[in-house]
């Protein structure tokens, strides 16, 4: 389970906190010592930590709290709604395109879940009656092309592809005119990923956002990777300038950090939540349930 870790020492904390009644100044930063522990060994960036205990200190020491009939409880509520905008405060939405179709370009690394991703965003949008139109972009890693038509037969989704001779740029140029043509509201581009970010992979994807003005450019990231995944936004962000994150593999034992760090570290919303490797398995990121879960 994700975030178990952090999870379990984050409810000891909590649990010990209530078990003063009234507290004083010590216990409160006693208890968020302990919470700045718990976040840091979650993989959770240094700085990012940092800020967060500063801004739950300067609230949970009012005189209020201290002075309330359940101050465990006000502390812990602080926690939980700092944790919260720590993610992005609100859910952040899929953009759309006043003239359809809405354009939306997935960028990663390899192994992230992109084309995984693809396919479930593409059966999110057929629940609520779209369109969509697969363009199989990735030319370069084998049987990613395969791997697309297969999850559009799957879905009962069209897929667009040229084949792997002709250029990516290309591809989703004439997917955009193929989405046109059929009256598809929404054309997702499965791009190619590389094992580490290098220079030519940045350089064509900016070609593809040139070529067909994405109105989203989604960036899939493992869960798993903790901190490398803020990293590896953080120069994508930098790059392309990027409309959302797609944290995956939620449903392994991720520690929690690149969740929690993310749009704190880019400024950057994370847009969707993948939890297992089924086509069902896609969820709109809801800071304010995430935060819940974390804390238990
Ligand atoms: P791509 O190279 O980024 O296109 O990656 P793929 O979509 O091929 O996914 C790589 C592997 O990760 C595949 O085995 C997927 O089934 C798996 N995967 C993708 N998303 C998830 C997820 O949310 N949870 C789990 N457990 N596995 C996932």
């Amino acid at each position: 389970m994700a975030f178990e870790g952090l999870s379990s020492r984050l409810q000891n904390v909590f649990s010990k906190l209530r078990g003063k009644g009234k507290l004083t100044e010590d216990d409160v930063n006693e208890a968020l010592r302990e919470v700045r522990l718990a976040l840091l060994e979650a993989d959770v960036n240094f700085k990012v930590v940092k800020e967060f205990i500063a801004k739950v200190k300067e609230r949970a020491i009012g005189q209020e709290v201290l002075q309330s009939f359940t101050p465990a409880m006000v502390v812990i509520d602080i926690v939980n709604k700092e944790l919260t905008a720590l993610m992005g405060g609100t859910q952040s939405k899929l953009a759309r395109a006043n003239k359809p179709p809405t354009v939306i370009m997935m960028v990663g690394l390899q192994g992230a879940g992109k084309t995984t991703t693809t396919g479930k965003l593409a059966k999110l949008l057929l629940q609520q009656n779209h369109r969509p139109l697969l363009a199989a972009a990735d030319i370069y890693r084998p049987a990613a092309i395969k791997q697309l038509q297969v999850l559009g037969e799957q879905l009962k989704v069209p897929v667009f592809s040229l084949g792997d001779k002709v250029s990516p740029v290309d591809i989703a140029k004439q997917a955009l005119q193929h989405a046109k043509d059929h009256n598809n509201d929404y054309l997702i581009v499965d791009t190619a990923g590389r094992l580490h970010i290098d220079e030519s992979l940045m350089e064509e994807l900016k070609q593809i956002v040139e070529a067909v003005s994405p109105d989203e450019i989604l960036l899939v990231v493992d869960a798993m990777t903790g901190q490398d995944a803020v990293n590896v936004a953080e120069s994508f962000h930098k790059q392309l300038e990027l409309t959302g994150v797609v944290l995956t593999k939620l449903d392994g034992d991720t520690r929690g950090g690149a969740a929690i760090s993310v749009k704190a570290v880019t400024g950057c919303p994370i847009k969707f939540a993948a939890m297992g490797e089924k086509m069902d398995a896609l969820e709109p990121f809801h800071p304010e349930r995430m935060a819940s879960r974390i804390l238990g």
